[in-house]
């Protein structure tokens, strides 16, 4: 592995007088496809993606193989596969991602308590308090990497900043494999000639805007005058210049991933028919609750998204009255956000999702989880429900005898369904 970045070597006087905060960005590189690579080693060096097989499915995450063929997350996969026919295809399988991710986290916790988890892969430490013990911000952040790669096979990027802000752009510029370290005096000088969009909230529309104005580096961002960016642009302009004079003085608020489970589906047509559309939120509404289940794990909150022909995404959410990771609590709190989203027309959907939001442990004895019985007692259901619960054990028992059996919850429910639909 080679360090990479702007300065890989630390230079003693970094060991001590400067670091007063420190701050290491983490990133996995190519997370999904690289975990996918672990099973799969013949497709090393092969421009590969993870993503669906459909035509109307996108890329979840690209090898860098195919990035050098402009192929890049969240890209519809027909385009992907356009620009690269050969492309090899691998569907995604989350639970492997989440135990990865999960492994990856732990070896974070092993070196501070100040963990700030931003996503599956990504996350902020403070090692402020942890360099008389572990040694220079440098030797701490190679020692992570290390053990990462020791633990997971996988290998990951980190940036070493003085904030933030700054350990962030560096770590998106190191990757991948890479290890970027900038101490506190040098901040302004290495941010100076980055292109003005490494700055966080400079999206494309303010990019236009900035670059009229004649800003294209950070170091012309840093040096218009804060109060007047602030009266043209409100409250963000005053900010992306402190942020472009390397101030960013937000601390890492240790925090375990705001959890969701989330789980969509892309209709290979669009669908406008209602009842169509119950079906698959009911089988999504299954399908979501039980892998909040299989982590024993409980949802806080529910979502359900569609997506428009015209690609126009619509998210409706609540809050559980309580917690659930029961498939038929999901689709009874699901149905209602599904209406309101689809009353003003039914319009043709070309994508249904189900979340589970704010999943976490559950911190309440499991016979006081949410379930219909008890959202009847609320006066909001008073059809006559079977066991719902036993409903969940028979397909998790169902499921681990026969992995990979495909047998849906709609296929199990379909007298009830058909009773429901029609009570509509
Ligand atoms: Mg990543």
């Amino acid at each position: 592995m080679v360090a990479a970045g702007p300065t890989s070597t630390p230079r003693p006087s970094w060991a001590d007088a400067s670091w007063d905060s420190t701050v290491l960005h983490l990133d996995m590189d190519a997370f999904f496809l690289s975990v996918e690579l672990l099973d799969r080693p013949e497709l090393r060096g092969v421009p590969a993606v993870v993503g669906g097989r459909s035509g109307r499915s996108v890329v979840t995450s690209a090898s860098y193989e195919a990035r050098k063929f402009g192929i890049q997350s969240a890209m519809p996969m027909a385009h992907a596969l356009a620009l690269y026919p050969q492309l090899v295809v691998i569907e995604p399988s989350r639970e492997k991602y989440t135990r990865a991710s999960r492994q990856v986290m732990d070896v974070l916790h092993e070196v501070t308590p100040t963990v700030e988890q931003l996503s599956i892969d990504e996350a902020f430490l403070d090692v402020s308090g942890s360099r008389r013990r572990l040694g220079t911000p440098a030797q701490i952040a190679r020692m992570i990497k290390d053990r990462v790669r020791e633990t997971t096979g996988l290998t990951s990027t980190v940036g070493v900043a003085a904030n933030k802000s700054v350990a962030k752009i560096l770590s998106d510029r190191s990757k991948p494999d890479g290890l970027g370290v900038v101490p506190a005096e040098q901040t302004r000088e290495y941010l100076a000639p980055l292109p003005v969009n490494v700055i966080w909230g400079v999206g494309p529309k303010l990019l236009q805007r900035l670059k009229n104005a004649d800003i294209h580096t950070v170091g012309d961002l840093a040096a218009r005058d804060p109060e007047r960016m602030h009266r043209w642009l409100g409250a963000v302009g005053s900010q992306i210049v402190a942020l472009a004079r390397g101030e960013d003085n937000r601390s890492v608020e240790p925090r375990q991933e705001a959890k969701s489970v989330s789980v969509e589906h892309t209709f290979e047509y669009d669908v406008t028919n209602p009842t169509e559309l119950e079906r698959y939120l009911l089988d999504l509404s299954y399908e979501c609750a039980r892998r909040v289940r299989n982590d024993g794990l409980v949802a806080r909150g529910l979502s359900v998204k569609v997506k428009d022909v015209d690609f126009t995404t619509r998210t409706k959410s609540m809050s559980l009255p309580g917690q659930a990771s029961s498939g038929a609590v999901f689709f009874h709190h699901a149905r209602p956000l599904l209406h309101e989203l689809m009353s003003k027309r039914w319009h043709p959907v070309r994508l249904l999702g189900v979340r589970g939001d704010r999943v976490a442990e559950p911190t309440e004895q499991v016979e006081t989880q949410l379930s219909l019985f008890e959202v009847d007692e609320t006066g909001a259901d008073t059809d006559t429900e079977p066991n719902w619960d036993s409903t969940d054990q028979i397909l998790d028992d169902v499921a681990k005898k026969f992995p990979g059996a495909a047998i849906k919850p709609a296929s199990l429910l379909r007298h009830e369904r058909t009773q429901r639909m029609s009570d509509s």
